[in-house]
């Protein structure tokens, strides 16, 4: 059975608020086995919102409305839900009562018009709601499936759903088990990812895989669904190790692990250290190797040095390597790696310097140029790469990069 899910109110239409509801509402119908196929947003409109919902009704088996349920004037969603599935609607003597009862808690009096959200749609099962005054109501469609109705304030709807909902839908559903695997990948592209696992992936259409990207780092997911967990389970079995092995050592975790996580882990398996020498990231690799708590058991510290005198005062690279190869280059990024190594005694040291972009650059390093340094016992490296010069996404691939070549030097 697929769901879709209506947003409703104007607000959601401008630039200034976003309709999270639905985001959560995916995550929480997908682990139930549940596919959100077909999202909308509608204003406060009563002709747009009945068309919307009608059409919704007809197509899919779980309808999920949020919003408008208000007592004012533009909170349309009860009587558009009525008017959609031609049914009348009655006041509730016992949800008026529930409403009187919270102003009276709350030492406020009741505006007239919160009689309005004590009307309950034919056929309807009214949602108590301990967090506001709204009910919410369930709409059983014997045979098709079931329509609900939630508040828009997300700390009104969210236990709504997970105290009414959840139950609700789960004794209208077939059977269903989840069985999943994440695997998040540093280092590869979107495409380049795709390619590689499609082989596999697009002969099963159980499990569903689906390929998320962000910049420089992307995750697969693999879910299973089946009428009993072992199914489940099996099915995934079979599938996941065939996806795993394309992906290789690119996997930095299968536990929803940060990459910055992942690295910490491996070195503390191996009571290793680490420093970092930043220019153009400008602390931003520190500030994610020590996003994970615990990590000063490993991090021993960086180096911001954004300038050529601060690279020589901080970290010891020569003047004459910077004016010789430019601050920007492979000589320059190993002397930063060696002089963090060096400093603060760390096993193992990172250093990046680059070009962010959008200006700057040079004919042979042009904007979104980055040299990055990976210092160890073993002698000192360099490693170059480049972007299309967009700043954030040079900077954070940046440190994506410099964190996954020590992670496979650990591996
Ligand atoms: P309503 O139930 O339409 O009176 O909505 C009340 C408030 O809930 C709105 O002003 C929003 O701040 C919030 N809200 C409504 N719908 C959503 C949504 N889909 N996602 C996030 N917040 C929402
Ligand atoms: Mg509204």
């Amino acid at each position: 059975m697929d769901a879709e899910i209506i947003a409703i109110g104007s607000e959601l239409l401008t630039p200034r608020r976003m309709d999270t509801n639905s985001l959560w509402l995916t995550d929480k119908l997908n682990s139930l086995g549940v596919e959100v196929v077909t999202k909308t947003i509608v204003g406060d409109d009563r002709e747009r919102l009945t068309a919307t919902v009608k059409a919704a009704a007809d197509r899919s088996g779980i309808v999920i409305v949020t919003g408008g349920l208000g007592p004012t004037e533009d909170d349309l969603t009860r009587d558009s839900v009525a008017s959609a599935l031609g049914r009348g609607m009655s006041f509730r003597q016992e949800l008026m009562d529930a409403i009187v009862d919270r102003f009276a808690r709350m030492r406020r009096s009741m505006a007239e018009n919160n009689r309005r959200q004590a009307y309950l749609i034919d056929g309807a099962e009214a949602l108590d709601n301990p967090n506001g005054t709204a009910p919410g109501q369930w709409i059983p469609l014997p045979g098709k499936g079931a329509i609900a109705l939630l508040p828009g304030p997300p700390r009104e709807m969210m236990p709504m759903y997970q105290n009414h909902i959840e139950t609700r839908l789960k004794a209208i559903l077939p059977p269903a088990f989840i069985a999943t695997v994440w695997y998040r990948i540093a280092g590869m592209g979107e495409s380049d990812l795709d390619q590689l696992i499609a082989p596999v992936y697009t002969r099963y259409t159980n499990p569903v895989t689906t390929v998320l990207a962000k910049p420089g780092d992307v995750e697969v997911h693999l879910r299973a669904r089946c009428a009993t967990q072992a199914e489940a389970d099996a099915l995934l079995a079979e599938v996941a190790p065939q996806v795993r092995e394309l992906l290789g050592d690119r996997v930095y975790s299968d536990d929803g692990a940060e990459l910055e996580e992942a690295l910490g882990r491996l070195l503390i398996a191996r009571g290793a250290t680490l420093a970092a020498a930043e220019s153009c990231t400008g602390g931003m690799l520190g500030g994610r190797i020590t996003n994970v708590p615990g990590s000063s058991a490993y991090f021993r510290g960086g180096f911001l040095t954004y300038t050529d005198q601060m690279k020589t005062a901080l970290l010891g690279v020569p003047e004459e390597l910077i004016r010789e190869h430019t601050a920007v280059s492979e000589p320059v990024a190993k002397a930063m790696a060696q002089g963090a190594r060096e400093r603060t005694g760390a096993d193992y040291a990172l250093s990046v310097t680059g070009y962010a972009g959008p200006d700057g650059g040079t004919e042979r390093d042009p904007a979104g140029t980055v040299y990055i340094g990976l210092a160890s016992a073993g002698g000192v490296e360099a490693r170059r790469i480049s972007f299309i010069p967009d700043r954030y996404r040079v900077r954070s691939v940046a440190c994506i990069t410099a964190m996954d070549w020590l992670r496979k030097r650990l591996t």
